[in-house]
This record gives structure tokens, sequence and C-alpha cells, in this order.
């Protein structure tokens, strides 16, 4: 595949508590970063939970592993005070993309307490801060958002975002692309331009899957579950298939118009490595 028609990559991390995780994660980025992607980001823990450790390894992998990092940044337990300093350092450091979010508070930590209650309210709040020094980014939910009231209002909450500013959106992962699809049909029609990014999750691990799909409300065929429950503990048939069934999904979204694939990488190369030369997208 030609360099200048490649679909945009990036690639997600998460911010470790540990120095062996953090060494992990960087050997990890230095793999990855050998793929040129679009950009990297860096997930937030929502009331600030990983404040220091996001902007520090934000600011690692921007200016020494050398891929433009996107902190992702969400509002809920966060004050416009907090929000405003974390955003003129990145600004400072010469941060140009961020992933804005509302953010799900860690239960125990009480109901959300910032000054922002939606992620298009933190959008709005970007924007009058710094103008359009970021490109922001914003989450989509193509099997809708599990709080939503309804599919129509999750759309309408969808087009908020865009119309405050978003420059793009990465979607929740999911199985199924006609889903991706159908979503962005919807959201066209209601006025809305923005690159809608798919989020791509691969399969490593069925149990820790099910457990994180049930609680972002990804839904896992039954196909796909029933033969990651037929693998058992047999780590690398569940690899194999895990690795066959994404890529296909991958291709199809790629051959329907998606602008690129964003991996949900969990710290580790080799899934999301393999799926991208399976597509032959590897550099
Ligand atoms: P919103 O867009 O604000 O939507 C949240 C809910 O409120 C939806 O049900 C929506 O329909 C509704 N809603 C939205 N706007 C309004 C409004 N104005 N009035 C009434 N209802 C409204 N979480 C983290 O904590 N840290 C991360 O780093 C992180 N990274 C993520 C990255 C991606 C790509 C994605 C897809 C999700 C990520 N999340 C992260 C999870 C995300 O924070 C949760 O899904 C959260 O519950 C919703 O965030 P949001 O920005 O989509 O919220």
């Amino acid at each position: 595949m030609s360099t200048s028609h490649r679909p945009s990559i990036s690639f997600e991390f998460f911010p470790t508590k540990t120095d062996a995780g953090h060494e992990k994660l960087l050997a990890t980025a230095r793999q990855l970063a050998a793929q040129q992607p679009d950009f990297f980001s860096c997930t937030y823990g929502a009331g600030g939970s990983t404040r220091d450790r996001t902007l520090n390894t934000v600011l690692q992998l921007d200016s020494e592993v050398k891929v433009p990092t996107a902190p992702h940044l969400s509002c809920v337990g966060d004050s416009k005070t907090e929000l405003r300093g974390l955003l003129n350092l990145y600004r400072d450091a010469g941060i140009r993309r961020i992933v804005a979010l509302r953010g799900d508070l860690p239960s125990g930590m009480g109901l959300a307490s910032g000054e922002l209650r939606f992620a298009n309210e933190l959008v709005e709040f970007i924007r009058s801060e710094t103008g359009d020094h970021f490109h922001i980014e914003v989450a989509a939910y193509p099997e809708m958002h599990p709080q939503a009231r309804n599919f129509e209002d999750d759309l309408s909450n969808f087009a908020r975002k865009a119309q405050a500013g978003a420059d793009s959106a990465i979607t929740q992962y999911f199985f199924n692309a006609d889903c991706y699809f159908y979503f962005v049909e919807r959201v066209r029609k209601l006025g809305v331009e923005i690159p809608i990014v798919p989020g791509i999750m691969p399969i490593t691990n069925y149990s820790k899957l099910a457990r994180f799909s049930d609680a972002c409300g990804a839904e896992i065929p039954r196909w796909v579950r029933k033969q990651l429950e037929a693998y058992g503990d047999d780590i690398e048939s569940i690899q194999a298939f895990g690795e066959q069934v994404i890529a296909q999904m991958c291709e199809k979204l790629l051959a329907g118009g998606a602008p690129g694939l964003h991996f949900y990488t969990l710290n580790q190369a080799e899934p999301s490595l393999a799926i991208c030369s399976a597509l032959g997208l590897s550099r």
C-alpha cells in the first residue's frame, strides 16, 4: 500500500503505576513508532488520578519516542482551574492534539464534582481557553453509550461535540462493522462532517475482554464468544482467531470508507502489529 494513501493509524496507551511498567510501555511505544503512526494517545484517570503520570508519559512519548502524542483529558471531577493548568502545560510543551472526554469517575469517588458535566462542555472550554491550538478528538459510540437515554439522544449528544468544535472522533471498540457504518450514516444526516475513526481492540484474552465489554457496552457476537470460550486457556488459539476476526473487520471498515484505525494497545505491541501486518499496512 502506498504511503500517501495509507489510512491514519494511531495507538493508545495507559500510564502505568510502576517503573517496570513504564519501561515496558516505552519499549512498546518504540516498537510501534516504527509504524510511523499519525499519533499516540495516553489515557487519563477521571478525577485526576493519573494527572502526573499521564502528563509525564505524554511528554516523554512526544519528545523522546518522537511520535506526536495526545493526552486524554476528562472533565468529571476536575475543576476549570485544574483543566486550564493542564491545557497550558500541554500547549507550552508543544502538544497539538487532545482527546476530550467526560470520563467515568472510579467507583467510590462519589458523584461528579467537576464544573463541566459533559464532553461537549469540555470541547467548548478548550476552544475558549486555547482557540485553535489543539486538534480536538472526541469519543463516539456506534453501539450507544451505556448511560444514554436512547440511541437518538446519543446521536444528538455526539453532534453537540462536533458543533462545539471537535475536529475528529474515535469510537468505542466494537466487533461488528455494520454498527459503525450505521452510526456514521446517521450522524452525517445530522450534519456532522468530522472524520470518525474506528477504535480497534485486539482480542488477546477472553475473560478480561468479556468483563471490559460488559462495562463499556461493546457486544461480543455470539459466534465470536462461543469460539473464544471453546479455546479455554489456549492463548495461542485465542490470539490467532482474534487476529483473524479483527483483521477481517478492519478490512471491511477501511473498504467501506473508514478514514483510519485507532488501536487500543493495552500497552502491548504485538497484537496491533499483527493486525497492521495482516492488512498490509505495516512499515
Ligand atoms: P459524553 O459525550 O459527555 O457523553 C456521556 C453521556 O452523556 C452519553 O450517554 C451522552 O448521550 C450523554 N450526554 C452527552 N452530552 C450531553 C448533554 N449535553 N446533555 C445531556 N446528556 C448528554 N475514560 C476515562 O476516564 N479516561 C480516558 O482516558 C478515556 N479515554 C477514552 C477514549 C475513547 C476513544 C473512548 C471512546 C472512551 C474513553 N473513555 C475514557 C471512556 C469515557 O470517558 C466514557 O465512555 C464516559 O462514560 C463518556 O465519555 P464521553 O466523553 O463520551 O461523554
